[in-house]
């Protein structure tokens, strides 16, 4: 048995290799936040909060402001009782980046004190998945250039950011299919499409003989009858990721028949969340996407153990740590170009 004795909330800082840009919006560094969780036998859990101002409302002054009420919330809680301590810690709706860290973080620990890997914990699927990356919004020279460079170091799929101007995303994604051949694309427009928009777009890029194997988010992440339309209309799977944070969201997504998949992040959700996605998901005949938001390695590592586990992700696009200057790679995994392997 293993009381939890203290918690640590620890601010670091980290710069993008370059600026990573999405429509309307880009980003050169993000600030996460480390979480320590101690038990009364010494063992430390790692975890990592990586708040998003435009996913989740959530600033890092907000997340480390929550150092206290944690604590109170958590300490002297039993680790193996984890079960318990994801019921409480779902109490912290206007921060899901901190619940998933805190919540890693006592799976961290408990998977220390069992002696078990966290991959093995959430269930031993698997012990290898592939990894995306993302080509930003940029010129379309500087797009298909990055493209290539991402095709060049072996990753074979790539994700396209679109959603600025019609008709350049529309060259984007020509040229980039045109110069990566044998790549899978998955194509995100961030809410940032007009309904009529979104749907001449598939349609334009289907005409063409462009075959894409997600397009995800094309519309406001409100819009559930929007995006059921574009569904309805389009010849390519679409995926819902910011209209998808909590297993309540995502039983409403599957009641409207609004998407054929999920792209379930951890920052968005938490652990206890992603779980019922999945669940509810598999139930429902529902394609399963993992994503990231600006996690470092060590944040990386939990949606990396949750994935392997888990197992049934179609698609991982789980990069943000290739972006990022880090000086120590803190992960428990292996990254072989793309493929990321545990055990
Ligand atoms: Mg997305």
């Amino acid at each position: 048995m293993s009381r939890i004795k203290d918690i640590r909330f620890i601010l670091k800082k980290y710069t993008y290799k370059r600026p990573f840009c999405i429509a309307y919006g880009f980003v050169t560094e993000t600030e996460n936040i480390e979480i320590e969780v101690i038990t009364e036998s010494g063992i430390v859990g790692y975890g990592e909060s990586a708040p998003s101002f435009r996913i989740n409302g959530e600033t890092p002054e907000m997340i480390l402001a929550l150092e206290s009420k944690v604590k109170d919330m958590i300490l002297d809680k039993e680790i193996r009782h984890y079960r318990e301590i994801f019921n409480i810690t779902d109490k912290l709706l206007s921060s899901p980046s901190l619940k998933a860290g805190v919540q890693f973080a006592v799976i961290d620990a408990l998977c220390k004190e069992c002696e078990i890997d966290a991959w093995e914990f959430f269930g031993g699927v698997k012990n290898e998945i592939e990894t995306d990356r993302t080509v930003s919004v940029r010129s379309i020279e500087d797009r298909i250039e990055e493209a290539i460079e991402i095709y060049k170091e072996g990753f074979r799929i790539i994700k396209i950011k679109v959603g600025e101007d019609l008709n350049k995303d529309l060259e984007a994604v020509y040229e980039i299919c045109r110069n990566t051949e044998g790549c899978r694309y998955i194509v995100d427009a961030n809410e940032n499409y007009t309904l009529k928009d979104a749907v001449y777009f598939v349609k334009k890029l289907y005409s063409n003989g462009i075959d894409i194997s997600v397009f995800e988010q094309p519309v406001s992440r409100y819009d559930i009858e929007g995006l059921k339309y574009v569904r309805f209309n389009s010849p390519f799977p679409i995926c819902a990721d910011e209209s998808l944070k909590t297993k309540y969201n995502a039983l409403k997504l599957i009641k409207e028949e609004a998407v054929d998949m999920f792209n379930i992040k951890l920052m968005k959700s938490g652990i206890s969340d992603a779980i019922a996605i999945v669940e509810l998901a598999k139930t429902a005949n529902i394609k399963l996407m993992i994503g990231c938001v600006s996690e470092s390695s060590i944040g990386i590592n939990q949606s990396v153990q949750f994935a392997c586990g888990i197992g049934c992700f179609d698609f991982c696009d789980l990069d943000s740590h290739l972006m990022l200057e880090e000086s120590d790679f803190r992960g428990s995994f292996r990254q072989v170009g793309s493929k990321i392997l545990v055990g």
